[in-house]
């Protein structure tokens, strides 16, 4: 007997339920890999007295170019090497009407002077010259000459009214410890408002993550091994975060075996010696993190985590000239050390 060439309702259920989990692994497959992602835009220039790499995914066509004017823009509002800024303006006069841009930066700037008691001070600036780091041509200043020059130094001393600076007679200003982070946040929000929802912004040593990566992970960011130029210390995963690294590798020299370096301690007048090497702080903030890299710096291990202690508004990676590594809680799973060396986890 020849058998029914009809199907029985159990094989059509069978073949039913194939073409569904079919049809289910193919809805799967495109959600992962057809939907297109967005291209990368990226470019790299000479800005800010550093190398910026701004790379951009999707968003409006123009939005990596009016990133890169911004930048412009903002360096030459706030160079203190440009004759024409308005903090050479501010310097050179003792008193300047500035732009919009520059008094808020300048206004925020000196409220971080004064949450981080001075460490950061925006008036360190006739010392950072008189040790040859605006130039190049280093010397090792002498101990009267340092003195004076420490008097000029005081943060509480800048007038701001509206847009309209003044300084006592003698002092100047440099907001470079705080400029780049400040750009980073600008940037951030000049490319969400252009529709990008994704970018990596390198600005020299200071990093600023918009969104994830495109595929939706997180940005990994390694961090400088500040013994070592050229290799890394390991690697923080972040989104939507600023990652900003202030060593003393960055800018130095050396006399008699000595190294001196280009960040400060306003106190002394002499390159901060804290007993730390660098100083890497995560923030939502570009400008908090850049003020805090270096004043936390200036502050030493167990002031700057005192510090965190007293905030827990960022999450810092402090090295110190021993090589070892200090980690607050925050970082515990985001930070992974690339080679074998002491590292403590600070919780509380
Ligand atoms: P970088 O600019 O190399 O990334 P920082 O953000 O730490 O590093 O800023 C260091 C610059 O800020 C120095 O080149 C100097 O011009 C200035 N500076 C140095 N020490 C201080 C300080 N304690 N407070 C404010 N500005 C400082
Ligand atoms: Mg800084």
């Amino acid at each position: 007997m020849r058998k029914n060439p009809q199907k029985s309702p159990a094989r059509v259920r069978t073949f039913a339920a194939f073409l569904a989990f079919f049809a289910s692994l193919l809805a799967l497959f495109c959600a992962l890999g057809c939907t297109p992602r967005p291209e990368a835009a990226k470019e790299t220039s000479a800005a800010m007295d550093t190398v910026m790499t701004l790379t951009v995914y999707g968003g409006e066509t123009d939005a990596l170019a009016a990133a890169k004017d911004r930048v412009l823009e903002l360096e030459a509002r706030l160079s203190v090497t440009d004759p024409d800024s308005d903090v050479s303006a501010l310097n050179r006069t003792g008193t300047a009407v500035l732009s919009p841009d520059t008094a808020e930066l300048l206004s925020r700037a000196l409220e971080l002077c004064a949450r981080t008691d001075g460490a950061l001070d925006v008036t360190v600036y006739p010392v950072v010259r008189a040790w040859g780091f605006t130039t190049g041509d280093y010397t090792v200043p002498d101990e009267d000459a340092l003195a004076a020059l420490l008097e000029k130094v005081d943060y509480t001393e800048v007038r701001l009214e509206g847009d309209t600076a003044s300084l006592p007679v003698g002092a100047e200003i440099d907001l470079g410890a705080v400029a780049k982070g400040w750009t980073g946040d600008e940037l951030a929000a000049l490319l969400r408002e252009k529709g990008v929802e994704s970018a990596l912004l390198e600005l020299g040593g200071n990093i600023h993550t918009v969104g994830t990566k495109p595929d939706g992970s997180d940005w990994r960011v390694a961090v400088r091994d500040p013994a070592d130029g050229e290799g890394y210390l390991g690697v923080v995963s972040v989104s939507d975060k600023a990652v900003v690294t202030s060593g003393g590798y960055e800018r130095y020299f050396e006399r008699d075996g000595v190294r001196y370096w280009h960040i400060m301690d306003p106190a002394t007048g002499a390159p901060a010696r804290s007993g730390l090497a660098s100083v890497t702080v995560v923030a939502d903030s570009g400008l908090y993190a850049d003020a805090l890299s270096t004043a936390l710096f200036v502050m030493g291990r167990e002031a700057a985590l005192d510090y965190w202690r007293a905030n827990r508004d960022f999450e810092a990676i402090l090295v110190s000239e021993d090589g070892s590594v200090t980690v607050t809680g925050g970082l515990e799973e985001a930070f992974t050390l690339s080679g074998e060396r002491p590292l403590a986890v600070v919780r509380a």
